[in-house]
């Protein structure tokens, strides 16, 4: 299996180095030459394995000739026995159509972990026996900054740099971030927002000077393995509700399109997927670009769903490059005019390319509301608020196949949202509780390429 990249130039690596890159050097992200399938009698299967079976079964063709299938199997062992439930993604039924696909048993009550346990595996495996210092640097909306950093802190060759924006992650995913004191654990609070932080990551990748002394890498969702990781649990639902003879649907809360694109592969892969729907907060650019081909950029508004919170949506790139034909070249230079104008129009390709599979909603405060008490009252299910979004999603979205609405965040997370929405306040399971309790640190530094550089430069390790 060899990894291309979304804009045609940079050359093809194989899956070890697309796991320790981020960016190719041409600017774009890596994708597979071609995607593996699994036939339905190969998915069916499926039906009784245990979580991380299922993984090594789904994964292994993207892995190559880089992991031995023994291997592979160790690492999905280790990386889903952290997961406080024995399923590691439970399904909850709230209806006779809805179902919950519950994402947060692991480490910090987030899915970002799914992916971010096994990619910290990843790395520890593919640097032992070699002298290569990996240096992450990311830009967090709160709950990948928490996932990553649990992932490699303490662990050997690696130090990982993680921006934040000041004052928009919650008390809880600010302090899941700070409170690692390991040494290799560096996080920067950045005066400005999540957009504005994750284009300071985008230019240090950019700037050769940089990517030349230190080996950089990315743990957002740029980096293939870790949708891989993801395409895993929907095979795992969808055979659990009746694939591969049944058709199963799937709402998305979407911020980075990194979730929702794992679903788009695994139907790409064979999986019977009826509809998957993106659902989007007020930061609507992703509903505009499904439901209308506009993919425009308006300014970020601050709401209950920070992870939500965006207007630029790197995994995008993938989808239409995908769907839109696989024409490298034409997307760079699409690529590049969106940079400089900030609006882009989906070609007639892109958008006939994702029709029929994909649909989006846009989802304002009061229908996540109404979706938290909805789910609340159904089934006593308390949510937390990027489900909710999912959930109003998937109830209006008017299909007749059983519909499966991730739930990204245990409701702990968002105690303030839910308590809301529900009058009750969720507690912090107590696997976590004394998060109140620990020492933080972090500098804060302005929002300008100089200052940030700066810092990381001088402590980061070179590369070798
Ligand atoms: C990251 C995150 C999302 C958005 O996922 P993407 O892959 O960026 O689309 C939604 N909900 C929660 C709780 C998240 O942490």
């Amino acid at each position: 299996m060899r990894y291309v990249s979304t804009r045609g130039t940079a050359p093809a690596i194989g899956f070890r180095e697309a796991t320790l890159t981020g960016l190719a050097s041409d600017g774009g992200l890596y994708l597979p030459d071609a995607w593996p399938t699994m036939s339905p009698a190969e998915i069916g299967a499926l039906a009784g394995l245990s979580y991380a079976e299922t993984a090594v079964r789904v994964m292994l063709p993207f892995v190559g000739d880089d992991l031995a299938e023994a291997e592979l199997r160790q690492l999905c062992e280790a990386a889903y026995g952290r997961f406080s439930h024995a399923a590691v993604t439970p399904l909850v039924q709230i209806d006779h159509q809805h179902w919950l696909l519950e994402l947060f048993h692991g480490p910090t009550l987030a899915f970002k972990d799914v992916a971010l346990q096994l990619l910290g595996l990843l790395f520890e495996r593919f640097l032992a026996g070699t002298n290569q210092h990996l240096t992450i640097v990311g830009a967090t909306s709160g709950d990948t900054g928490s996932a990553a950093i649990d992932a490699v802190a303490g662990r050997d060759g690696v130090d990982i740099f993680m921006l934040h924006p000041v004052g928009r992650v919650s008390d809880v995913q600010r302090r899941q971030m700070t409170t690692v004191l390991a040494p290799n654990v560096h996080n920067i609070a950045i005066e400005g927002d999540f957009d504005t932080a994750q284009a300071l990551v985008k230019a240090m990748f950019n700037d050769r000077a940089v990517a030349d002394r230190f080996s950089l890498s990315a743990v957002n969702s740029i980096n293939w393995a870790r949708l891989m990781a993801q395409v895993v649990y929907y095979f795992y639902a969808a055979v659990r509700l009746g694939a591969p003879e049944g058709r199963v649907a799937f709402s998305v809360p979407t911020g980075n399109f990194g979730d929702v694109f794992a679903g788009y592969v695994a139907s790409r892969m064979g999986l019977p997927i009826q509809r998957l729907i993106v659902a989007t907060n007020v930061n609507d650019i992703l509903h505009r670009a499904i439901a209308s081909g506009d993919y425009s950029k308006g300014s970020v508004q601050q709401t209950a769903t920070p992870s939500m919170d965006i207007q630029v949506s790197s995994n995008f790139e993938r989808l239409l490059f995908d769907a839109g034909g696989r024409d490298g070249r034409a997307l760079a230079q699409q690529m590049a005019e969106f940079e400089r104008t900030g609006v882009m129009r989906l070609t007639n390709a892109q958008s006939e390319g994702h029709a029929g599979l994909l649909s989006s909603d846009r989802v304002d405060a009061h229908a996540m509301t109404g979706a938290m008490r909805w789910a609340f009252s159904q089934a006593g299910e308390v949510i937390d608020p990027h489900t909710a979004v999912a959930l109003a999603a998937a109830r209006r979205a008017g299909l007749d196949v059983p519909v499966v609405t991730l739930a990204t965040a245990h409701p702990a997370k968002f105690p303030d949202a839910v308590e809301q929405a529900t009058g009750g306040r969720p507690a912090l399971p107590a696997r976590v509780g004394d998060l109140f309790d620990r020492e933080e640190r972090f500098v804060t530094l302005p929002a300008t390429y100089d200052a940030v550089s700066a810092y990381i430069c001088e402590r980061a390790v070179p590369s070798a």
